[in-house]
């Protein structure tokens, strides 16, 4: 069994700050990135004992969300930038785990809610519905006939991927409370979860259904600043649609990423 997951950091438990812990020159970022890094090796602990034979790791997290001298021996790393979809991810894989995820931005109660960009991006929408790295990623994993079978992240995250995917194995790390406060599991509790929830993850490979949305698409992005959609607006492929948004169109999911 071969196993992709797809890493954030916003995700794990005891991280509920932007400028203290996931921004690169975030004070606890280096600790931020240790927590996360041993709740991955809980994780794919899981997993190897479930049965899993090869386990990739997309560090997805912008500045990097992983300690890689900490990482499992076991797992390969997809690390450093640019990383373009779908970052290797073929028909081979038997499963797409989402691990330390956050919802998409405007989420009540989404403990570091975003959609791909806390600084610049205001909203997505992709062929009318709002959506967020969460739901495009699982059907970037499904339009190569992969499940997305696992979820980590706070009660938020989970939620709105159970809305892709109803019957997905997940692990809550924190309940929100605010964007940037949370009831977190301590971390030690967290990373036994993830064990156990890896493994019942590899057993449910074959009883989830990759989730998956028709082309062709539409992409819209609602920026923050004005300014942010008058530099996109100036290639031929992007079309204004008012001061704040624009649209990009494509029939395949790995193009919208790459020209979004
Ligand atoms: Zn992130």
């Amino acid at each position: 069994m071969r196993i992709f997951i797809l890493g954030d950091l916003e995700g794990a438990a005891g991280v509920v700050d932007f400028h203290q812990q996931t921004y690169s020159d975030a004070k606890y970022y280096e600790q931020a990135k240790r927590l996360a890094t041993l709740e991955v090796n809980a994780l794919v602990e899981g997993l190897l004992e479930g049965g899993a034979q090869e386990v990739w790791f997309l560090d997805g997290h912008g500045p990097g969300g992983i300690d890689y001298e900490l990482i499992h021996a076991e797992v390969q790393m997809i690390i450093g930038r640019p990383i373009l979809a779908p970052w290797g991810l073929d028909e081979s894989f038997d499963a797409f785990l989402l691990y330390g995820h956050h919802a998409m931005e405007n989420t009540e109660r989404g403990v570091l809610c975003h959609s791909w960009s806390s600084r610049t991006i205001a909203n997505c929408w992709l062929n009318g519905e709002v959506i967020g790295e969460i739901g495009f990623n699982a059907a970037i994993a499904g339009s190569f006939g992969i499940p997305t079978v696992f979820i980590s992240g706070d009660d938020t995250a989970i939620a709105e991927t159970q809305r892709y995917v109803p019957n997905i194995v997940s692990v809550m790390t924190k309940k929100g409370i605010s964007q940037t406060s949370a009831l977190s599991l301590a971390p030690v509790k967290a990373r036994e979860l993830l064990q156990v929830g890896g493994k019942i993850a590899m057993k449910k490979i074959g009883e989830i259904e990759p989730f998956t949305i028709d082309p062709p698409y539409e992409f819209i992005t609602e920026m923050r600043e004005e300014k942010a959609v008058d530099t996109k607006a100036k290639r031929a492929d992007v079309e204004r649609l008012d001061s704040h948004r624009y649209k990009i169109a494509g029939d395949t999911l790995i193009e919208i990423a790459h020209r979004r």
